[in-house]
Formats: C-alpha cells, structure tokens, sequence
C-alpha cells in the first residue's frame, strides 16, 4: 500500500509498503481522509521534539472499517481519537490523561494515517453520524481542539473574541464562537484568500499586513478591549500584543503553540487582573463532543477544507500550504483515491 512518509528533515516521500499487520483489539479501517494540521508541518521541518523518521503522517484521519470487530462492523464510518497516554503518571491518574506528562499521538509517536490502510483499536473509534459527509468528518478532530480551548476559556454568549491567525485551528474558533452565541468575532491574518472565507463565515476579517488590530477592536468595545482572545497565531506579535488588546478582567488563552519563548507584556496581566489560559488538545468526552456537534456545523466545517489532494502527489502538501498564494486553510489528503 501507498503511505506519505516523513524520511527525515524536509522530506514527504510516497513509498510503497506492505499492508499492515492486524493486531488483537483493532480493526483494519481503509482511510478515505486525512486532515494535514501544524504539528505535521513541525515534523516535516524536523523541527518536532518527538517524531522520528521514519514515520507515516496524520493524526486527522477517517476512513470505513474493512473487517467486523467487536463493537464496529464492515462499512461503519469511523474517525480516531488519536492520544496515547501512559495511564500512571498524575495527570492519567486524576483524569486528565490528555495532559499526560509523555502525551504521544499516532501519526507522531507511531505511523499514523495518511495511507491506504492501518488497523486502529476499538477503543479509540468512533461513529461519525450519518449524513455527515467526509469533507465535513475530516476535522473533527481539530474541532475537538477548539472544543477544548472554548471550554477552558469558560467562553459566554454575548461575549466578544479576537482570533489572532485565520488558519484551521483560528478558522474552526471562528466558527464555533459563532455557534455559541460570541456577539462579535474579530479574526486576523495577512492572507487575503484566508480572510474573505473568514468574512462568508461570518467573522470581522483584519488584514494586519495593512490594518491595526487593535485599534479596530478598541473602537468597536468602547476603547475597553474584547472580552476573551484566542491566540491561534503562534507569532511574537502576537504574544506582545495579545494583553493590549484585552480588556480588564478579560481572558487570553492560548491555542497556539509558541516553538519558542516570546516576550509579553506581563504588566498588563497584573494591571487588568488577566487570566491567561492554556489548552492542550482534548479529552476523550470532548472528542465525541465534536463528532456530534459535527452534525451541526457541517456546511461551514465543509468551506475550511480549501484543498484535497491525491495520496500519490501528498508529497507536495507542505509546499502548498507554504505557498502563501494558495491561501489555503485546511488541506486535506485523499487516500482514497488510487
Ligand atoms: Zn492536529
Ligand atoms: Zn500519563
């Protein structure tokens, strides 16, 4: 079978392999998407603490059940809860094993999806719900990320947020703040193409290559300040902006992972009593979470999937989404397609 394989720094190779072995408590799913996210982009940099070559790509993955198992039969349609947890260290012993000290996920710390074929535990399997087309499933598991985060904020209706960054993860915030009733939802970027879909989504684009955002989100709070910021940028700009354009009391979580320390303006924390925030992926509850809610939010889920490309020329996913032209949010490949 074809699979996309992490060969070392800067090298996505399609190699042939032979079919996956079965093991006990697993079933053999045949992959019709994978979602291509950030931490991919990390790994193929050589830039991720953990991943070694050789490794197969994709966390992000759904796919039908090839064989019946205990719980799930042929044809089910199926994604994965991709945490691997050590199960003894504090945090798995007091229920937080998505925070486990030696947190791995497949698709990083084992092959992961992006190929024809791989056998996945039971366990870790759900149902995606009927009607609910692929392009939609695909990013079920990056919405659990934005689950999490939302839940970790405490976010309100009736709340204002900035999203910094327009990418999956800042889109995907966008989208679900709306859901639950945010009264105004500011996004930035400096990707053209990114913030005219932010715009059909219903959020309030900044183009910060040309605009000043938070000049903008100041004279639209009553020069106070939004409610609650995501940062979802990754960017040292970002960081030292962030506490500015908060108001008194507000909240700033941080969605984004920063590779490396960036200066904040720490002042502002004590001054305007912030609470800043951190989030990590999901639970498990959150996970499910997201395949139902997935009912709700499909059309808008569908309009980030702004690429599919064929396993045989994934190769070439970490050069597109480089490509600033492109524009694209999330890239998704299809293993489907022989
Ligand atoms: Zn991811
Ligand atoms: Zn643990």
């Amino acid at each position: 079978m074809k699979a996309l394989i992490y060969g070392g720094e800067r090298q996505a190779l399609i190699r042939e392999l032979p079919e996956p072995i079965p093991k006990a408590g697993a079933v053999k799913i045949n992959v019709k998407y994978c979602g291509i996210c950030g931490s991919d982009i990390g790994i193929f940099l050589g830039t991720h603490p953990r991943a070694k070559a050789p490794l197969i790509f994709g966390h992000e993955f759904i796919g039908s059940v090839a064989t019946d198992g205990e719980r799930f039969k042929k044809g089910d349609r199926v994604t994965t809860f991709p945490l691997l947890s050590c199960g003894h260290c504090l945090a798995c012993r007091t229920g937080n094993m998505h925070v486990c000290n030696t947190l791995g996920l497949i698709g990083i710390d084992v092959d992961g999806g992006v190929c024809e074929s791989l056998y996945v535990n039971e366990d870790v399997l759900f149902k995606i719900p009927e009607g609910v087309s692929d392009r939609a499933a695909v990013t079920i598991e990056p919405l659990s990320v934005i689950l999490r985060a939302v839940h970790q904020a405490k976010f309100q209706a009736r709340e204002t947020a900035v999203v910094i960054g327009a990418g999956p993860i800042g889109m995907l915030t966008g989208i679900v703040l709306l859901n639950i009733g945010a009264s105004k939802v500011f996004i930035s970027d400096i990707s053209k193409k990114r913030l005219e879909l932010a715009e059909k989504l219903g959020l309030i684009p900044v183009d910060v290559s040309k605009e000043n955002l938070n000049g903008i989100v100041k004279s639209a709070t009553d020069e106070e300040g939004c409610d609650v910021l995501f940062e979802c940028s990754g960017s040292e700009a970002a960081a030292l902006e962030m506490t500015e354009i908060t108001r008194v009391s507000g909240r700033i979580c941080m969605v984004s992972v920063h590779k490396q320390p960036h200066k904040v303006d720490l002042r502002q924390i004590n001054f305007k009593e912030q609470s800043m925030i951190g989030t990590r992926v999901y639970t498990k509850e959150e996970f499910g979470q997201a395949v139902e809610y997935s009912k709700v939010l499909e059309k808008d889920l569908e309009k980030i999937v702004t690429h599919i490309v064929p396993l045989k020329e994934s190769g070439k996913v970490f050069d597109m989404i480089a490509d600033k032209d492109l524009g694209t949010v999330k890239v998704v490949v299809d293993c489907s397609i022989k």
